[in-house]
């Protein structure tokens, strides 16, 4: 699997080719220009590369991949470039083209009828949404980047969200995909089609394969039918406990109506009334814990209110909530869940903060946190945990902000050392050390610690016979 060195590339040749092919609105190889997507979003690592690719069409990614391949010059497709684990840029040593989809936005079929949509990879996830909307119908996927992020990343890192609960990640809302192979083929796999067992499902290679695989250019995509009525609370328990417990009741007395069950800590608020702006604490005494729950209905008989209610008072009795606020409209609805999103933004003016997007079962989410939480404390006095995140998908962002008077480059410095405590801990209690993020560049050395060496044996053997050159995205996701 020996890839031809990037070192003896001749990029000018390269560039002329592509430009000859895409034209100047097809190639930027300005440093001013090109420095926004080369930062990833973390700022841990520096982007390099000669220049950007912009195709406009998938022909023009498979010509503009068949260039890049004969001149044995490795490829990073690029969407978005919201993902947290470096996985969109390419590095010094890659002498790799960056090739971004953005220009490929368009709406292909959309069709109500089939409940599908058909979209190219650079469509932004809000536009797919909105489009969705437009004919009366609902794309679930839903998460804080969505204004920015592409259809094309989401697939390609598996996106969950918000609503994975009640509708699945990226890989349970595909039907279909159209996908350049690392050699310039054309793969046709869109379809609509619900069912379909004539052989391997090729699809799911390419959704979680973080661009390593091939360059997905066109999904088809599931649509749901919208809900006509949303139940929102913003919830204080009084133990992480006391939430499995009161998922379960929710799920049972809601007919399993529940679209988001969202772990909030007290540290978390803090942070976002102290730092973000329009935010207000719904509740008038603080306590440590809150959940953010959202229920909808196909109808609006007006009775969802009324179940949340209910559930909400049966559960006080039962000690499994000490307080509430029920969103009585909207505006509301939208006030809690700034404080869900108001998180992310408030640790950001806290210093530095070593991060884990991690996940166990449901039911091991107290435990976790209980020995996370005593496990970091040692390792670092002082250290400010927020751990926050999809508590239904038992997925939980324990991020750590520094301690307050600590010095931020000698506390990142201890990232990987303290990921791999945490880490540990997450594979021991049957966990994954990546619930939604993937493994990109970040996390390559770790996966290859933790998982199962037959698995990473049989990801080579997927790797190798799709991209014998390893001109896809290398260095990301595995190590060859
Ligand atoms: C504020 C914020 C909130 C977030 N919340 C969530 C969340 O709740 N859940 C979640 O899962 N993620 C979340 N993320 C992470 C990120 O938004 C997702 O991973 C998103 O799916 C990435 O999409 P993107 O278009 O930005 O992809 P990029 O960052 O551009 O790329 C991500 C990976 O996919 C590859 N790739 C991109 N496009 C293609 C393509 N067309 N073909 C093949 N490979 C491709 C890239 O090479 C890279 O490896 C969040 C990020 C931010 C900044």
């Amino acid at each position: 699997m020996d890839a031809p060195s990037p070192k003896t590339a001749d990029f000018d040749d390269l560039r002329a080719k592509l430009t000859a092919l895409l034209g100047e609105k097809g190639v930027v190889g300005d440093a001013e220009a090109l420095a926004p997507f080369l930062k990833e979003q973390r700022g841990r690592y520096a982007g390099q590369a000669p220049f950007m690719i912009r195709p406009a069409s998938t022909d023009e990614v498979s010509q503009a991949v068949v260039l890049c391949a004969e001149a044995g010059v490795p490829m990073v497709p690029q969407g978005g470039n919201t993902g947290l684990v470096a996985g969109a840029v390419p590095f010094a040593a890659d002498g790799a083209v960056l090739i971004n989809l953005g220009r490929m936005a368009r709406v292909r079929v959309l069709d109500p009828t089939d409940y599908s949509i058909t979209v190219e990879a650079g469509c932004v996830l809000q536009d797919v949404q909105a489009a969705a909307e437009a004919v009366d119908r609902l794309f679930p996927l839903s998460l804080g980047a969505e204004g920015s992020c592409q259809i094309g990343g989401n697939l390609s890192t598996n996106a969950g969200g918000i609503h994975v609960l009640r509708y699945g990640n990226a890989r349970d809302l595909v039907l279909g995909l159209e996908v350049v192979l690392a050699d310039g083929r054309i793969w046709d796999g869109l379809t609509a089609l619900r069912k379909d067992n004539t052989g391997y499902d090729l699809k799911h290679l390419f959704v979680g394969a973080e661009g390593t695989l091939g360059i997905i250019t066109a999904a088809t995509l599931k649509l749901f039918p919208r809900p006509r009525e949303t139940a929102v609370a913003f919830v204080a328990i009084p133990t992480p406990e006391a939430a499995i417990d009161l998922l379960a009741r929710t799920r049972a007395a809601s007919g399993d109506r529940v679209t988001a069950f969202e772990l909030i800590p007290r540290i978390g608020l803090d942070f976002a009334l102290r730092r973000v702006a329009g935010i207000e604490d719904p509740l008038a005494e603080p306590h440590d814990w809150y959940v953010l729950m959202e229920l909808a209905a196909g109808q609006s008989d007006g009775g969802l209110a009324g179940v949340l209610e209910d559930l909400l008072a049966d559960a006080h009795e039962a000690s499994l909530v000490i307080d509430a606020a029920l969103a009585a409209n909207e505006r509301q609805a939208a006030a809690f869940w700034r404080i869900r999103e108001g998180l992310v933004e408030g640790q950001k003016f806290e210093g530095g903060s070593i991060k884990h997007d991690v996940s166990v079962p449901v039911s091991r989410v107290p435990v976790f946190l209980e020995r996370a939480l005593t496990l970091v404390r040692e390792m670092v006095p002082g250290i400010r945990p927020v751990a926050f995140g999809h508590l239904g998908d038992g997925n939980i962002h324990f991020n750590l902000s520094q301690p307050e008077d600590a010095d931020r480059e000698a506390y990142l410095a201890r990232w990987d050392e303290v990921n791999h405590a945490v880490h540990s801990l997450v594979v021991e209690l049957g966990g994954s050390i990546s619930a939604e993020h993937g493994i990109g560049y970040m996390k390559v050395a770790e996966n290859a610690h933790f998982k199962a060496p037959l698995e990473i044996d049989m990801m080579r053997s997927v790797k190798a016979a799709l991209d014998p050159q390893n001109l896809m995205n290398p260095g990301k996701v595995i190590a060859l």
